[in-house]
């Protein structure tokens, strides 16, 4: 039985304080997302899917503070020893639509990993766009890369739709039916990867 390392990316909301600078975003009406809000209730979500499925996850970040990467990955790799995959939740930003994976660079079972979220994504949202292309050079990837390599298991990081797209964030990240799908196709995933990919031949 292989583990999920659940990761969400950011800091949550304290007494109404977020705890992260910027990963926000403010549309009129003063309505304001916050992604490390939106990537709890997604971690959350799973977590309650993979009890149903009696499929073993640990939650690294249960505090709502904005722990640092260096802590995440040094709780990930505690687990380095056990059949295991670390997986961070996080929305896109930066102009586009969408859906992003990211992988180590250099690790077949990342990348067979991956290909399972993209599969699961492209089922649940057809319509929607699979990203393949990451050049759009935001300096947030290279902290985005510093959980994927310094991991020392298959490491996978979702970016599951564009926060400061009006028309993703309306229909998607903002409203529970929207987040339930998310859910879905992530568990679909980690399904399909627990039998693919962790069995036992
Ligand atoms: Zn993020």
């Amino acid at each position: 039985m292989m583990t999920v390392l659940l990761d969400n990316g950011h800091g949550g909301l304290i007494n109404g304080l977020y705890q992260t600078k910027g990963k926000q975003v403010r549309w009129k009406d003063n309505e304001v997302f916050y992604e490390g809000e939106f990537n709890r209730a997604i971690v959350n979500g799973i977590m309650q899917e993979l009890t149903k499925l009696q499929i073993p996850y640990i939650n690294l970040v249960p505090e709502h503070q904005d722990i640092s990467l260096r802590t995440r990955v040094k709780r990930a790799n505690n687990y380095a020893g056990i059949p295991c995959f670390y997986l961070s939740i996080h929305a896109n930003a930066g102009g586009g639509a969408g859906a992003e994976f990211f992988t180590s660079p250099g690790d077949t079972k990342s990348d067979a990993i991956a290909s399972r979220f993209g599969e699961a994504f492209q089922q649940e949202f057809p319509n929607d766009r699979l990203r393949t292309d990451y050049s759009d050079g935001d300096l947030d990837k290279e902290a985005r890369f510093y959980v994927l390599t310094k991991t020392k298991m298959p490491a996978v990081l979702t970016e599951s739709f564009f926060m400061d797209n009006y028309t993703e964030y309306k229909n998607y990240l903002s409203t529970s039916a929207g987040r339930m799908r998310i859910v879905d196709y992530h568990v679909a995933a980690i399904q399909r990867i627990n039998n693919e990919l962790f069995k036992k031949r």
